[in-house]
């Protein structure tokens, strides 16, 4: 090991990592990148397919991004928003996301937006939001929000408890009261026998009804799902799945919280995941690709009628009491802004959808392969979900740690990818990607399957 990694084994705690094995092993430091490729220390070049974690959507080193981060640096280090102060780029930036996104699902008034650092603390915002509202609204009672297992919201107490991986909730006393978890929508591993997606979804629909009367219609506030799940397993929702659990939601006025923090800026090949998917969302949430990670902000989008019902009340008390120092930070608005209008300059919507038909066809090529159960995707974002036996969808034993290994055999040839729960591989490159290199990627990743079946075999 050399002088860095002993140093980062000693002072580094490193967050989502095997602490013990982690001691064994040590950093993979990564010292620079340049497009869709990084460098570790020892001068080993990777293809980033995850782009970093699912959010360097431009690439490494876009001097542009550095410029307006500069030129915002020296001319207004930092201002606030707090008690109506305000600055150029946060201004610029609510008005460029209000262009961005679909029309509020009312359809009357603008979308403002409110401004956080990451993913988990928007949705930590949007529990609030909830409850504030509900609480204006004159129902005090309505404030349960139902999640989905294995969906992916951040880790703060309360956004980890919207999330539906149990390894978040262990040891730390959660999920909080009034979170739910309802199914999760993974047709490949949840459906029965011989039940189409459709059917899946119907039953999936009425397990939510289910659940919402047992609680009482009156006590649910929020529904949240991401247009896919990212974290929990890279898994698509079936065919009609939205349509149906929309049509539950409405029914008892139920809001949706739609969490773009993965697939909001193209990666689906649409502006926004739930253009692809079919969601009408209610809220956003927003972050990542938001500035392509060069900087963190998130944003939580928030309809009129929600700003509207909170006006009043927050007259009377004074404030809308919420909100960090860091909310709309002038240098991490200016580089967001920058970022967008990058997108819109190179059209990377329309470059990310033409080039994730190839990158979905290579995918789907690689469930040829032995042990290689399924694959799925949208656009720029793919997974593959490893099983011990492809026709009777049987697990390999958890101690395996069969996706794990294929990362590892992926990194040897110089490709970075995430091992998921489930035995999944997640893919989701910068949005700058080529045809070319998302050849060179899924090349580098048939070679580590292929690897991985021999040793198996
Ligand atoms: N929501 C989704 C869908 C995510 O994928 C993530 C992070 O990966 C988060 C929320 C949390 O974001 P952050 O890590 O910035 O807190």
């Amino acid at each position: 090991m050399d002088h860095l990694s002993d140093l980062d084994r000693h002072f580094v705690l490193h967050p989502a990592t095997n602490l013990a094995a982690h001691q064994r092993q040590g950093p993979l430091i990564i010292e620079r990148g340049e497009g869709i490729y990084v460098w570790d220390t020892q001068g080993k070049r990777y293809i980033e397919g995850l782009a970093g974690l699912w959010c360097v959507a431009l690439g490494y080193g876009e001097d542009a991004l550095v410029d307006a981060a500069a030129e915002q640096m020296r001319k207004l280090a930092y201002g606030q928003l707090f008690a109506s102060r305000s600055h150029e780029p946060a201004i610029l930036l609510s008005e460029k996301l209000a262009h961005w996104l679909p029309p509020t699902r009312s359809g009357d008034g603008p979308w403002r937006f409110l401004f956080g650092n990451s993913g988990s603390d928007a949705n930590d915002t949007q529990i609030k939001l909830v409850r504030y509202y509900n609480n204006v609204a004159g129902r005090s009672q309505k404030k349960k929000i139902i999640s989905r297992w294995n969906g992916y919201h951040g880790v703060t107490v309360g956004s980890a408890s919207l999330t539906g991986l149990p390894v978040f909730h262990t040891h730390f006393d959660l999920p909080i009261e009034g979170i739910l978890h309802t199914d999760c929508p993974h047709h490949f591993r949840h459906a029965e026998a011989g039940e189409s997606e459709e059917a899946f979804a119907t039953r999936l629909a009425a397990n939510l009804e289910g659940m919402i009367q047992e609680e009482g219609p009156d006590t649910v506030a929020a529904f949240i799902a991401e247009p896919i799940m990212g974290a929990g397993g890279l898994i698509v929702p079936p065919a009609t799945y939205f349509e149906k659990i929309q049509a539950v939601l409405e029914r008892h006025d139920v809001i949706l919280i739609d969490d773009e923090v993965i697939t909001g800026f193209g990666r689906l090949g649409t502006p926004f995941g739930c253009q692809a998917m079919g969601m009408r969302p209610d809220t956003m949430t927003l972050a990542k690709a938001l500035s392509s990670a060069y900087l963190p902000i998130s944003a939580v989008a928030v309809p009129d009628w929600m700003h509207e019902a909170m006006k009043e009340p927050s007259d009377k008390l004074g404030a809308f009491a919420h909100g960090f120092t860091y909310s709309g930070h002038p240098v991490a608005a200016a580089v967001a802004l920058r970022n967008l209008q990058l997108f819109e300059e190179r059209d990377l919507i329309a470059h990310a959808a033409r080039v994730g038909q190839h990158f979905q066809a290579r995918l789907a090529a690689l469930g040829e392969l032995p042990f290689v159960g399924s694959t799925r995707g949208r656009g720029l974002l793919g997974g593959l979900e490893l099983v011990r036996d492809v026709s009777a969808k049987r697990r390999f034993a958890a101690e395996d740690k069969v996706a794990i290994r294929v990362a590892a055999l992926a990194l040897e040839r110089g490709l970075l990818v995430r091992a998921l729960a489930g035995d999944t591989i997640a893919i989701c490159p910068p949005l700058v990607i080529t045809e070319a290199q998302v050849d060179e990627l899924f090349d580098c990743l048939q070679s580590a399957l292929r690897a991985f079946a021999d040793e198996t075999a």
